[in-house]
C-alpha cells in the first residue's frame, strides 16, 4: 500500500523539490508559527505550483503513485510554455522512435556524447544530472506515450539539418 510516508520517501522528485520545500517550510514554520490558521480549508498530500510540463509531470507521477495533489497555477491558462512550444523533445539513449529508425544508441553512449571534455558546451553539462537523463530518456518517451502524448513517426537525427541538432529530436504529434 502506498502510504503517504512511503510515497515521500521512495518518489524521486520528493528528494529533490520536496526535501528542500520541506526544510524551507520548516523554517518558515519557526518565523510565522503564531501566523498560521488555526483550521485549515482543504488538505492535499502534495501540492504542485505551476502547471508547466514540469509542474504537470509531477503531478501526475504523483497521481500515479495515488497521492491526492493540487495542482496551483497563477496564469490565465494552464500548461506553461509547453503550450505555445515547438513540440520537439530532445531524447536518446535508445528510444522506441529511435529502434524503429535503426538507430543504434544507448544511455551509456548518450552519457560518453553528452560528457564529451572536447565539446565546447556538452563539457560544461553536470555528470550526475546527464546520467539521470541519459537512463531515464527511453523510458521518458513510454511514460509520455502512457500518459496520452502522441509521436510523429519521424523524427530528426543527430546532425542534421543545422548545427544545434546534435541530439535526437523527437516531434510531438
Ligand atoms: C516559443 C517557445 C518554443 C519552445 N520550443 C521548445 C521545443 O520545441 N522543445 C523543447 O524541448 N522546449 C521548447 N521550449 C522550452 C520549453 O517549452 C520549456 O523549457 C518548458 O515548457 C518549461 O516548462 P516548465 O514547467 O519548467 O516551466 P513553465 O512552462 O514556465 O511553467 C511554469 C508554470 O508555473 C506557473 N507559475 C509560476 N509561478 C507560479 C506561482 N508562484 N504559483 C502558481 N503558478 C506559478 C506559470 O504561470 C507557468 O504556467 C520552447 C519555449 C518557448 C517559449
Amino acid at each position: 500500500m502506498t502510504t503517504r510516508r512511503n510515497f515521500l520517501k521512495t518518489s524521486s522528485f520528493a528528494s529533490l523539490g520536496l526535501l528542500g520545500a520541506a526544510v524551507s517550510t520548516a523554517k518558515a514554520a519557526d518565523v510565522a508559527s503564531s501566523t498560521l490558521p488555526s483550521k485549515w480549508d482543504g488538505e492535499t498530500d502534495v501540492l504542485v505550483a505551476g502547471s508547466g510540463i514540469a509542474g504537470m509531470s509531477a503531478a501526475i507521477s504523483a497521481m500515479d503513485k495515488g497521492a491526492k495533489v493540487l495542482v496551483l497555477e497563477k496564469g490565465k491558462n494552464y500548461g506553461g510554455c509547453a503550450i505555445i512550444n515547438g513540440g520537439i523533445i530532445a531524447l536518446g539513449g535508445g528510444t522506441r522512435t529511435q529502434k524503429e529508425h535503426g538507430v543504434e544508441d544507448t544511455p551509456e553512449l548518450l552519457y560518453k556524447k553528452l560528457t564529451n571534455p572536447a565539446h565546447h558546451e556538452y563539457r560544461k553539462n553536470t555528470p550526475e544530472l546527464v546520467k539521470k537523463y541519459s537512463e531515464w530518456c527511453p523510458g521518458t518517451q513510454v511514460w509520455l506515450e502512457e500518459h496520452g502524448v502522441r509521436f510523429l513517426p519521424t523524427f530528426t537525427k543527430p546532425g542534421k539539418y543545422d548545427s544545434q541538432h546534435h541530439e535526437s529530436y523527437h516531434h510531438i504529434w
